[in-house]
């Protein structure tokens, strides 16, 4: 286990129960958070991305069970908490962007109410509370904010709201923000403009980020590291550089290929890797990418691959690179 790391994930099994069975939406996922780093997670639609971001901060649905594992932030297992000093985390240590600003915001409550109150932690007067919650919409840019502090959610735009989030997110200066597609519902200008915003508050107030995206190109510009998941699983990890400069799975070579950030020949129609996602129904054996993988090996729909270390952070699961540990033995 690392010693630098602000939050481990070590062996992480999460199901959902549903009426068709039980859907394992993450299997056996490890992956460090070390402090003041920002780490992405990238990977198609229905990876489980969403899925481990809402188990970290423990906002799950009933039907879903965590089946193995450990989640330690901070030197202590969130899974063996009581209830109430995991939530006492929440908007504390711990806090979250979502995709929808409307999530955390209340319509019916001023931003001001909303902002003082989201400070219970700090032992300031409400004066004080009012005029950090100013200054902090001011660093995320909403123009005059001694006035529009009073305002309601729906007196600003979409970017404006998730701005505010951002400042709800970070006035409590937590030591990890999660932010779950924050930028998915905005245009490709705002979106340029938050990233840049959340890099630098980061930098100010030195938290780390635990970045959930789509976007190949926001998690390029903003991470340090990025974790790769695939139908359930994180296939690769590493630093930025390794994962977009060096990919070794080949399910991470398929997701670099078909972002449109990186096409260079002009084309009406995006790539899209061949085949579907598979259903997360069930047990699974062998590799999970074996249906769609261009390079399976005979033995791939048989067996799991272990995970190989590539580089000082690098890492990756797939036969191939037991294959080539082989070789150069
Ligand atoms: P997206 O990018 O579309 O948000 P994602 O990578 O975040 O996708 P998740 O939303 O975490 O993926 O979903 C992972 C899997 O878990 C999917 O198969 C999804 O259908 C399933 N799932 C998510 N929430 C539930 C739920 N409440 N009940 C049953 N299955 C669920
Ligand atoms: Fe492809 Fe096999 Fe590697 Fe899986 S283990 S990614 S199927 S080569």
């Amino acid at each position: 286990m690392s010693t630098l790391s602000l939050l481990e994930i070590r062996g992480l099994d999460l199901d959902f129960g549903t009426p068709s069975g039980r859907v394992h939406a993450l299997r056996n996922v490890s992956l460090d958070v070390p402090a003041a780093q920002v780490v992405g997670i990238v990977g198609e639609s229905g990876s489980g991305k969403s899925t481990l971001a809402y188990t970290v901060m423990g906002l799950l649905p009933e039907n879903a069970q965590v089946t193995a594992g450990a989640i330690v932030f901070e030197g202590r297992n969130l899974l063996d908490m009581p209830a109430s000093v995991r939530q006492s985390l929440l908007g504390d240590r711990l806090s979250m962007i979502f995709q929808d600003p409307m999530t955390a915001l209340n319509p019916v409550r001023s931003i001001e109410s909303q902002m003082i109150d989201i400070q219970h932690h700090e032992r300031r007067s409400r004066s004080e509370k009012r005029a950090a919650a100013i200054a902090m919409l001011r660093r995320v840019g909403i123009p005059d904010p001694d006035s529009r502090i009073g305002g309601f959610p729906h007196q600003f735009s979409g970017g404006m709201r998730q701005r505010i989030c951002i400042a709800m997110a970070l006035l409590v200066k937590p030591a990890l923000l999660i932010a779950d597609e924050p930028t998915t519902a905005l245009d490709a200008t705002l979106e340029v403009q938050i990233i840049h915003l959340l890099k630098d508050l980061q930098k100010e107030i030195g938290c780390a980020v635990l970045f959930v995206s789509h976007h190949l190109g926001a998690v390029a510009e903003l991470c340090d590291r990025v974790a790769v998941m695939y139908a359930g699983e994180v296939v690769e990890q590493g630093t930025v550089r390794d994962i977009f400069h060096n990919p070794r799975h080949p399910y991470t070579r398929a997701l670099l290929k078909c972002d449109p950030g990186r096409i260079r020949k002009s084309t009406r129609n995006l790539p899209t890797i061949p085949g579907e996602v598979p259903s997360l129904l069930g047990v699974k054996q062998g590799c999970i990418f074996s249906q769609r993988c261009p390079s399976a090996l005979d033995r791939c729909s048989q067996q799991s691959p272990a995970e190989y270390r590539i580089g000082l952070e690098h890492r990756a699961r797939c036969h191939l690179l037991g294959e080539e540990q082989k070789v150069s033995a």
